[in-house]
């Protein structure tokens, strides 16, 4: 017998209250993988000491267990920015909300991003940190919406390639709630419902 998903009721006072959410990927699934990556990345940057950019708010988890996970040493920083606003769909436009600290020019740099949706995120990311002089640059995402993205170079390290799906939990939010949950969540079917 198929083993049954888990499923999360969101409470009242929650967006989209008393939707079902299920489960899609679970807490072992996304440690297995992200240690995966870890050792992709730490044979890639073997002898050098790259830049991790983590993109605020989203990748905070992701990041924290992808770098305890590397056999190299690193730096880290952190860049924000805001395509989503509030609600639950792109809103086209990016805001640079907090920019970058470190001089990064001659340097290798990795962009942590918790998810690729549209691209549009990762390639204004990519104009602006390329902008510094940098050695290189290569990005990583958690999750990756191949139906819907767009962009015109390569994603250097993809954790999971997932449907076009609104998914919470493990730094992804829901209305800034539901980021500490252990696993990734996913509304049922494409867009949340809203009537
Ligand atoms: P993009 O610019 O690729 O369309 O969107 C990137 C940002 O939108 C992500 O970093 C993330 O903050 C937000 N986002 C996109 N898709 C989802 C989703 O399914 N769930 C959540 N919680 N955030 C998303």
């Amino acid at each position: 017998m198929a083993e049954e998903r888990k499923t999360l009721k969101l409470p009242a006072g929650y967006p989209f209250a008393g939707q079902v959410l299920e489960e899609m990927l679970s807490q072992e699934a996304i440690s297995k993988r992200v240690k995966e990556l870890a050792a992709e990345i730490s044979s890639r940057y073997e002898g050098k000491i790259p830049i991790i950019i983590g993109v605020l708010n989203g990748s905070f988890l992701f990041m924290a267990d992808l770098v305890r996970n590397l056999t190299i040493d690193f730096e880290v920083d952190f860049i924000k920015i805001s395509s989503y606003g509030s609600s639950t769909t792109s809103s086209g436009t990016v805001r640079l909300l907090k920019d970058i600290s470190a001089d990064i020019t001659g340097r290798d740099v990795i962009v942590v991003e918790d998810i690729v949706d549209t691209g549009l995120s990762l390639s204004f990311l990519k104009h602006r940190l390329e902008n510094a002089g940098p050695e290189s640059v290569a990005f990583v995402t958690c999750l990756y919406k191949p139906e819907i993205a767009r962009h015109d170079f390569p994603i250097d390290f993809i954790a999971f390639s997932i449907e076009n799906r609104y998914v919470v939990g493990y730094g992804l939010d829901l209305d800034q709630k539901l980021r500490g949950l252990p696993s990734i969540y996913a509304f049922k079917e494409g867009e949340p419902d809203n009537g």
